[in-house]
C-alpha cells in the first residue's frame, strides 16, 4: 500500500510539472521587468493557468485585449464589425504612449509618403508601421494564443529596447484574423482534453470532426480571400491595410505535425512576377533576425522552400503588390496539447513559443531596417508610372448586377474608376456608357490593379501550392479591352442596380434569365405563393426578345390579386436589379405566354449533402450563396442520414465533390430521382453520378471540367445558366 502510494504522488507530480508553463518559460529572464500594473494574460484564462494550458476561446481574447487597452496607454483598442457569428473583428494599436497621443497625424504622415518622391527633411523620422495578423485558419491556434503574449509583452514590458522600438513603430494587432474557426477549434480540443495529456495522435483530440475549424461560419478559406474581399472579416482586414499601408505584415499559420518552423521567403522560382526583387531581398533580411531567436531558443526551422508567394488573395502575398513586405510562418502544429511527431513530443506551449518570438523578431527587424522600408515602399508607389490617358474598359450589357459586384472589389481595394462619356466601339466590341466603366492605369493602386487583371499564361516553375491563375476580368466574364483618352473624365459612382417594371400590367410578366439575382426574384416569387412558369423556348414579344429559361408570372389566375401582384413585383424589382416586362396579351413570335412549352415551377426545397468525407469549400460556398445571397432556405442534410430520413420532403438535392459509397443510399436516391426529385451534382460528384448510371456522361478525358464533359442526353436541361437555374423545379 504504501508503495504504491508514494508512486502515484510521485507520478502526480510529474504530470503536474508537464503543464507547468509561466511566463519565465515564454520571455526567459526578461519577464521580472513587466509592469504589476498591467494584467497578464493567465488573469482572463480558464482556471487563470498560463496561455498555452488549454486553448483560448474568443471571448476570453477579446476580454483580455480590452482590458489591455484600458490599463495600458501604449494600446488602443478598435472594433471593426462582426463575424458571422456575431463575434467582434477588434483591432489592437500599439505603440509608444507619445504616438499613441499623435496617432492620427502620425497615420496621414504616413500615407502622405505613397504619393510623393521622397521628402529629404522628415522621410525616415517616423515609426514604421507594421500589420501582425494570426490564426487566419482557425485550427491553427497556436499563432492567436501566442497574440495574447505578445500583446502583453507590448503594452507590459519595461525593457528599455522594447521602449525604444515602440517610439519608432506602430503595431496594428490582428489577434484573431478568424474569430468564428478560433472558437470552433477551442471548442473541440478544450472538450477532448485528458487530464493526462495523451500524445497518442490517434486520439479524438487531434482528429477534429467535420467542418474543422480552418474555415469561418460558412466554411471559407479566408486566406484566399485578400484579393476578392467577399467575407466581413476580408473586409475589416483589407480596411485596417488600406487606412495604414503597413511597410511589413505576418501571417501566422500551422502546418504538420512533423515539420518544424517556415518563414519566408518561400520557394524562389515560385514567387509572382509583379513582386520586386528587393521585396525578396528585404523578406530575407528579415529572415535573419528570426534565424536568430529561433536558433537561441534551441527551435529548428527552414526557409526557400514548400510555400510559394504567388497568388496575392493570401495575407502573406497581399502585402507584396502594395509596397510592403509580407510574411508567412509555419508552425508544425500541435494540433491540441501534446502530440507525438518524428521529431519527438510537441506541446502547444513549445508551437506558441516560437510564433510569439518571431513576432517579436519582426518588430525588431522593422525598426532596424525602417529605412531601407521606408525606400522601398516610396520606390514601389513612384517607378514606372503608366501614362495618364490609359484606361482598362469594362463592360457586362447583360447582367448589371456583375459588373456592380467586379466594381465593388475595386472600390475595397481602392482602385479608381471613371466614367465614360460617350458609347465606344473597339474592336468590334460595343461598350455603351450604361453598362460600361473605366479604370485609370495611371493610378497610386496601378500595381494591384494589374494583379486583380492580370493574364499570367507563363510560369518559371511548373508546380504550385494552390492558386496560379484568378484574373477577375475572366472570372467575372466582362468584355473589356485597353483604351487612351486625352480628356478628364469624372469619377465613376456605382450605385447597387435596381430594376423596375417596364409597362404595368393585369395581364403577364416575364423576365429573363440573366442578372446575377434572378435565383432570389423567383424564390421570392415562389415563397410568396405567386404561381410562376419557366420558358423552355425562345420568344419575342413587341420587340423584346427572350430566351431559354425566361420566367413568366401570370397575373390572373393567382390567389392574389393583379394589384398585390403589381406591388410585390415592383419591390423585389428594386431589390434584386431585375427588370419586368409587362404584356396584354398571350401572343409572341415564338412560343406564345399561353403555349404548354411555359412549364410550372415549384417552389424548391433544398436538401445540401454535407458532412465526413465531403468536400466544405464546395458545400460553404453554395450555402452561403443560397443563404446570404438569394434568401433561398436549405436543409443541410448529413449524408449518413440520408438512408434514415424521408427524401420526399425536398425536391432537389445536391452533391458536391464527395466520397458517397453507401449503396443502400444511391438506390433510395434512384428511387427518388425517378420519382421526379431534381438531383445536382457538382464538380466530382458528376462522377459518381455517373459510375451509378443516374445519367450518361461520356468523359473525354478522365477530368470532368464544363469543357471535357459531352451531355449525352440534353433533354432535361433548361436555359442557359444551369447552375444557378437547376435548384427549381420544373413539373
Ligand atoms: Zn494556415
Amino acid at each position: 500500500m504504501k508503495i504504491s502510494y508514494y508512486l502515484f504522488f510521485f507520478i502526480s507530480i510529474n504530470l503536474f510539472s508537464q503543464e507547468n508553463y509561466d511566463l519565465n518559460y515564454y520571455f526567459g529572464d526578461i519577464s521580472n521587468t513587466f509592469n504589476p500594473n498591467i494584467p497578464k494574460p493567465s488573469d482572463f484564462l480558464l482556471n487563470q493557468s498560463e496561455v498555452g494550458s488549454s486553448h483560448v476561446s474568443h471571448d476570453r481574447l477579446v476580454n483580455y485585449m480590452y482590458a489591455l487597452a484600458e490599463s495600458s496607454n501604449r494600446v488602443s483598442i478598435q472594433n471593426r464589425g462582426t463575424t458571422f457569428e456575431g463575434r467582434p473583428l477588434i483591432l489592437l494599436t500599439i505603440t509608444s504612449e507619445k504616438n499613441q497621443k499623435n496617432i492620427d497625424e502620425l497615420r496621414k504622415n504616413h500615407l502622405s509618403f505613397l504619393n510623393v518622391i521622397k521628402n529629404k527633411f522628415n522621410f525616415y523620422n517616423r515609426p514604421v508601421v507594421l500589420y501582425q495578423g494570426y490564426s487566419i485558419h482557425g485550427n491553427e491556434p497556436s499563432g492567436s494564443n501566442a497574440a495574447l503574449l505578445y500583446a502583453y509583452y507590448l503594452a507590459a514590458s519595461e525593457n528599455d529596447k522594447l521602449k525604444e522600438q515602440l517610439e519608432n513603430s506602430i503595431i496594428l494587432l490582428d489577434p484573431a484574423f478568424n474569430p468564428d474557426g478560433l472558437q470552433r477549434f477551442a471548442n473541440w480540443v478544450n472538450a477532448n482534453k485528458s487530464e493526462n495529456l495523451n500524445p497518442d495522435s490517434n486520439d479524438r483530440e487531434f482528429n477534429e470532426n467535420w467542418p474543422k475549424g480552418r474555415t469561418n461560419h460558412y466554411w471559407f478559406d479566408m486566406n484566399r480571400d485578400w484579393l476578392p474581399v467577399q467575407l466581413p472579416e476580408s473586409k475589416a482586414r483589407i480596411n485596417t491595410f488600406h487606412n495604414w499601408y503597413p511597410n511589413v505584415l505576418t501571417d501566422h499559420h500551422e502546418m504538420g505535425t512533423n515539420s518544424t518552423f517556415f518563414y519566408q521567403p518561400g520557394v524562389p522560382s515560385r514567387v509572382n512576377p509583379l513582386t520586386p526583387k528587393k521585396n525578396q531581398e528585404l523578406t530575407a533580411k528579415i529572415g535573419k533576425y528570426h534565424e536568430r531567436k529561433l536558433s537561441e531558443n534551441g527551435s529548428f526551422f527552414y526557409s526557400e522552400e514548400d510555400y510559394d508567394d504567388f497568388y496575392y488573395g493570401k495575407g502573406s502575398t497581399f502585402p507584396d503588390i502594395n509596397g510592403g513586405i509580407g510574411i508567412l510562418f509555419e508552425q508544425g502544429s500541435s494540433r491540441g496539447h501534446l502530440q507525438e511527431s518524428i521529431n519527438g513530443n510537441i506541446s502547444f506551449p513549445f508551437t506558441i513559443k516560437n510564433q510569439l518570438l518571431t513576432s517579436i523578431s519582426s518588430l525588431e527587424a522593422s525598426v532596424d531596417l525602417k529605412n531601407e522600408l521606408f525606400d522601398y515602399q516610396s520606390n514601389f508607389f513612384n517607378s514606372k508610372k503608366n501614362k495618364e490617358n490609359e484606361y482598362i474598359i469594362v463592360s457586362d450589357k447583360i447582367d448589371k448586377s456583375k459588373l456592380y459586384h467586379f466594381h465593388e472589389i475595386l472600390r475595397r481595394q481602392k482602385i479608381e474608376t471613371k466614367k465614360l462619356k460617350e458609347n465606344k466601339v473597339i474592336n468590334g466590341i460595343n461598350f455603351d456608357k450604361e453598362h460600361s466603366f473605366l479604370i485609370p492605369k495611371n493610378q497610386r493602386n496601378s500595381k494591384l490593379l494589374s494583379a486583380i487583371v492580370n493574364n499570367q499564361t507563363t510560369f518559371k516553375d511548373s508546380l504550385f501550392y494552390d492558386v496560379s491563375a484568378w484574373s477577375f476580368l475572366h472570372s467575372f466574364n466582362l468584355e473589356y479591352s485597353n483604351i487612351k483618352i486625352n480628356e478628364n473624365l469624372e469619377n465613376f459612382e456605382f450605385t447597387k442596380p435596381t430594376g423596375s417594371i417596364i409597362s404595368k400590367s393585369d395581364y403577364a410578366y416575364v423576365f429573363s434569365w440573366n442578372d446575377y439575382y434572378t435565383p432570389k426574384a423567383l424564390y421570392k416569387l415562389l415563397s410568396n405563393g405567386v404561381k410562376v412558369k419557366v420558358a423552355t423556348d425562345k420568344f419575342s414579344i413587341n420587340n423584346f426578345n427572350f430566351s431559354y429559361g425566361s420566367i413568366l408570372i401570370p397575373v390572373a389566375n393567382q390567389d392574389r390579386t393583379s394589384n398585390e401582384i403589381n406591388k410585390l413585383i415592383e419591390q423585389i424589382s428594386k431589390e434584386t436589379g431585375v427588370n419586368f416586362y409587362g404584356f396584354n396579351s398571350s401572343s409572341s413570335d415564338g412560343i406564345d405566354l399561353g403555349s404548354n412549352d411555359f412549364k410550372n415551377i415549384n417552389v424548391p426545397k433544398i436538401g445540401l449533402i454535407v458532412g465526413n468525407g465531403i468536400n466544405s469549400y464546395d458545400a460553404g460556398e453554395i450555402w452561403h450563396l443560397l443563404d446570404t445571397r438569394y434568401n433561398i432556405p436549405i436543409t443541410k442534410l448529413d449524408y449518413n442520414v440520408l438512408s434514415k430520413i424521408d427524401l420526399n420532403k425536398y425536391n432537389t438535392l445536391i452533391f458536391v465533390n464527395g466520397s458517397y459509397t453507401n449503396k443502400n443510399t444511391t438506390d433510395k436516391l434512384k428511387k427518388w430521382v425517378s420519382d421526379g426529385g431534381n438531383l445536382i451534382g457538382f464538380r466530382n460528384a458528376i462522377k459518381w453520378l455517373s459510375k451509378n448510371d443516374f445519367l450518361k456522361i461520356e468523359f473525354i478525358d478522365n477530368k470532368p471540367s464544363p469543357e471535357n464533359i459531352k451531355f449525352i442526353d440534353k433533354s432535361k436541361f433548361y436555359g442557359a445558366q444551369l447552375t444557378s437555374g437547376a435548384i427549381f423545379n420544373v413539373e
